[in-house]
């Protein structure tokens, strides 16, 4: 099940980092080879009771001028909309109402998101009067809180995740395989899905950036029935000086949340670039089912060995994902395009697929017998039991003396004798440690 997606939207200064962070719970655990994920904050991880929820930060550059304020707030309360299944619309307390919050206001009500009003900077309770001016902004009640001091982050939360129930609750009657095709500008990824559609349903062309935003595809076929989701072009990022590049890096992001399986197309004749690293690393942080797909494969000259070549050398660039399959092929001829969604479907299953605890316990005795887990600090962990808690992605939770003497690559071990056991391939898998005593 999908995670539900915050976006914060507000004007410069209004406090958004600073609310961001406050919420930011724990960090997706950073898998230290993955390239690049630490280095962006794009998104955070949150909680609140029993709910878990991402958090997209579409803030972006931070302009001067009142007029580029106002068209960077629509810019960005439009990507909100079409990420986000609940926006917090904060706003500043001290300064008061603005043009800008007037016509965002505006934007977020057409939407029909459900949208959380809140006025920051309410530092003290004798100030909780500064707020009711914003009742005129015609989107609810305002609600008072101070990001700086910590105060009313409950009671905002608490109307924050009112709203996830009815998007939980639909999600999951959905028997739908989402696959989201990402990858840069001309990679293909309009032509495939085309392809596998078999009509010119999106517009193709070579000018960077004409599919920009993600459309989705539904069809049914024998392998199952699919959601094609056509993202944005990412286009790689320098510093940032483009708005919209972040926007669409955001919106990649929101899409691979959304997908069960992630598929990453390579241009045959560029390669993978470090931005295809970051991106997919998301999806691998995420524990989706991935998939590479090279493209273009008709443009390339072949000799005895080009293929395997071309796969070890890509593998070696994504080595953090080595559970992924690699498929060649070519959009314009169709060169093994019917077997993109077999493949999908092969990832899909594993990534749904629940063993039991018996075998599981089993090969993990066995491996430890094979080889003890090392001591950290002073001690050495010892692993009572482990059982699966869930799919999509499979979720072990491992009962264990102390799970501070996990060392990582213990934790690594563990994972592929788990592979090796049992076929996980094309699937992210998840395992928690936790303190059980004996
Ligand atoms: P952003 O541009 O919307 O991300 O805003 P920032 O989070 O960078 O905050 C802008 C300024 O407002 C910083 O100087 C913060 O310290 C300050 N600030 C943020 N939250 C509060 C608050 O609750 N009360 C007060 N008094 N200042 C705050
Ligand atoms: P997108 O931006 O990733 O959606 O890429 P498009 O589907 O718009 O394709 C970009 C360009 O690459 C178009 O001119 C396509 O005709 C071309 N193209 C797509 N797939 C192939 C392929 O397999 N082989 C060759 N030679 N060209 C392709």
């Amino acid at each position: 099940m999908p995670k539900p997606i915050v976006a914060i939207v507000g004007r410069p200064n209004v406090g958004k980092s600073t609310l961001f962070n406050k919420l930011a719970g724990r960090r997706i655990a950073i898998v230290e080879d993955t390239p690049g994920v630490t280095r962006d904050r794009i998104y955070a991880e949150a909680e609140w009771l029993k709910y878990n929820f991402t958090m997209i930060d579409t803030g972006g550059i931070e302009p001067e001028s009142d007029d580029v304020i106002i068209s960077q707030m629509r810019r960005q309360a439009q990507i909100a909309i079409e990420t986000a299944d609940v926006i917090i619309f904060l706003v500043d307390g001290k300064s008061g109402i603005t043009p800008a919050d007037y016509e965002v206001s505006q934007m977020l009500r057409k939407s029909k998101k459900p949208i959380v009003l809140v006025v920051n900077k309410v530092d003290r309770i004798t100030e909780e009067d500064n707020a009711y001016e914003f009742y005129n902004l015609g989107i609810g009640e305002p609600i008072a809180i101070s990001s700086s001091q910590g105060l009313g982050l409950g009671d905002m939360l608490d109307r924050v995740v009112e709203h996830f129930d009815s998007i939980i609750g639909e999600n999951e009657e959905d028997e739908y395989i989402r696959i989201a095709f990402v990858g840069k500008p001309n990679v293909g990824k309009s032509s495939l899905v085309n392809k596998i559609l078999g009509e010119e349903r999106n517009i193709v062309s070579n000018i960077p950036g004409t599919t920009r935003d993600a459309i989705d595809s539904i069809i049914d076929r024998e392998e199952g029935k699919f959601v094609l989701v056509d993202t944005a072009g990412i286009r790689r990022r320098s510093k940032i000086k483009d708005e919209i590049e972040r926007y669409s890096v955001v919106r990649t992001y929101a899409a691979l949340e959304r997908a069960d399986v992630c598929i990453l197309m390579i241009d045959a004749e560029d390669g993978i670039s470090e931005q295809d690293q970051r991106i997919i690393g998301y999806a691998h942080e995420m524990s989706k089912a991935i998939m590479v797909i090279v493209n273009k494969w008709d443009l390339i000259e072949k000799e005895t060995n080009t293929m395997n070549e071309f796969k070890k050398n890509l593998q070696h660039e994504l080595s953090f994902m080595s559970y992924a399959p690699y498929l060649f092929i070519s959009a314009k001829t169709g060169q093994r395009v019917h077997k993109v969604l077999e493949m999908a479907k092969m990832c899909y299953d594993n990534y749904n697929k629940r063993v039991k605890t018996g075998v599981l316990n089993d090969v993990i005795s066995r491996a430890v017998t094979m080889q003890e887990p090392p001591i950290v600090g002073i001690r050495r962990m010892k692993i009572y039991y482990a059982t699966q808690t869930g799919v999509k992605p499979p979720t072990f939770i491992f009962f264990v003396n102390d799970p501070e003497a996990l060392h990582f690559s213990y934790g690594r071990y563990l994972e592929n004798q788990l592979r090796d056991s049992f076929d996980f391939s094309g699937t992210g898998i998840k395992m928690e440690f936790r303190e059980r005593k004996s």
